[in-house]
């Protein structure tokens, strides 16, 4: 069951001490123990408690035993458990990320990466500890005018949500830069919040601070409220999640869509000006958010197809099969733990599939993406054959000099 057919308090309203008040927390006792959580889980051989064991230790009353082991901090959030579940259990949604927080709570000592990312946001409103007097930089080398709602508060369409990767990390920004491009030539009439935006709040939520996110929330409402647009158009696929399905708890009603949704809407009025070719292979990995959680699956391929002489082949693991990148629920910052225990880089894995598809371009969708397979490419020996690319940066690509 895809997480767009659920009831948002069904979901962000559960606690786990009110577990079975709600139809979606009462569906757990469904557990017909057949272990496909655990068999699908891309760190199930490094859980003591995968999905399925927690469930029998929470009917055995021996949670707390749970809550002790480190199991749940190898989580990343990527849906698959959830995805195959036959008992539509919203594991990823419900319990994991209960349990998880629990779990990070008694860690002797809370991972360094982990601990300065939350520090960052507290501080900052963003993981990376950048100013946020420079969150709006970027747009200064856009090739486009890229409109700030401070500067120009006039209603717009849309209200784009950059997020943090695409403000401050350098090839976010070139994703950045390259989205305001796409934006230029479909017309549409967009607006960020430049440096009034701070994170959106999602992995606040998902992987260790529940009252970090709630603070970003609150900010992020307050500042909505200052102007006027029909809908939020979101870069990166966490914020996606967090104004779906976390915000709406807030008094949040906007229409939410990705940025590559709305693109690809308006695939008629983009593809006649993607006339330069690029005469490559690409393969697409598709990101855990948009893909399993939110069913854009065809979108991204579309945008992909509309490019002249781009061949698509798909990895062995492909659309809601995909193996995740390993950034999700606080991934990004784990890495250094899950070496320390010998776990491997699932976006060391993923990448040995995309190098397989003879592909010279992994095509992309999300900002964790980026930094972590072009990482990946480079531990495996392949940055002079394969290519790491933002779909926004392809498109721009075959605008040419248009
Ligand atoms: S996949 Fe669902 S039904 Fe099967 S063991 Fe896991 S939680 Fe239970
Ligand atoms: S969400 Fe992904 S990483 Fe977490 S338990 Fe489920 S399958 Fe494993």
């Amino acid at each position: 069951m895809l997480a767009t057919e659920h009831a948002v308090e069904q979901i962000w309203g559960v606690t786990l001490d009110r577990l079975y008040d709600s139809e979606e927390g009462r569906r757990i006792l469904s557990c017909i123990q057949c272990g496909t959580c655990a068999g699908t889980c891309p760190h199930g051989e490094y859980m003591e408690y995968p999905a399925r064991r927690i469930i029998t230790m929470l009917k055995a009353g021996l949670i707390e035993d749970v809550f002790n082991s480190d199991s749940l901090v190898k989580c990343v959030n990527c849906y698959a458990c959830q995805t195959k579940c036959p008992r539509n259990i919203r594991l990823t949604e419900i319990l994991l990320p209960l349990v998880k927080e629990q779990s990070i709570l008694r860690l002797a000592q809370m991972p360094a990466e982990l601990q300065k990312a939350v520090e960052n946001t507290y501080r900052y409103g963003n993981p990376m500890g950048e100013s946020g007097r420079k969150r709006a930089q970027w747009t200064r080398t856009s090739p486009v005018p890229v409109r700030i709602f401070s500067e120009d508060p006039r209603p717009a369409d849309a209200l784009w949500f950059v997020e943090s990767d695409l403000s401050f990390h350098p090839r976010g920004q070139d994703i950045a830069r390259a989205t305001a491009r796409v934006f230029h030539a479909i017309g549409a009439d967009v607006a960020i919040l430049g440096n009034e935006e701070r994170a959106a709040g999602d992995c606040g939520r998902l992987s260790w601070e529940p009252g970090l996110s709630e603070a970003l929330i609150d900010y992020t409402m307050s500042i909505l409220q200052k102007y006027r647009f029909n809908r939020i158009i979101v870069s990166d696929p966490h914020a996606l999640d967090a104004f779906k399905y976390r915000y709406p708890m807030f008094g949040f009603d906007y229409p939410v869509e990705s940025v590559l949704g709305f693109v690809a809407a308006r695939l008629d009025v983009l593809a006649p000006q993607l006339t330069s070719p690029i005469h490559k292979t690409a393969t697409y990995h598709d990101s855990c958010c948009l893909g399993r959680h939110n069913a854009l699956f065809d979108e991204p391929r579309a945008l992909l197809k509309a490019i002249p002489g781009l061949s698509l082949v798909e990895m062995a693991h492909n659309r809601e099969n995909a193996v995740c990148c390993g950034g999700g629920g606080g991934g990004m910052w784990l890495d250094t733990y899950y070496k320390a225990r010998n776990m491997e880089r699932l976006s060391d894995r993923r990448i040995r599939e995309a190098i397989a598809t003879g592909a010279d371009v992994l095509a992309i969708a999300c900002p964790y993406e980026v930094s972590r397979f072009e990482d990946a490419v480079k531990v495996a020996g392949m940055d002079q054959r394969m290519e790491v690319r933002d779909i926004m940066e392809l498109l721009v690509e075959s605008l040419g000099g248009q």
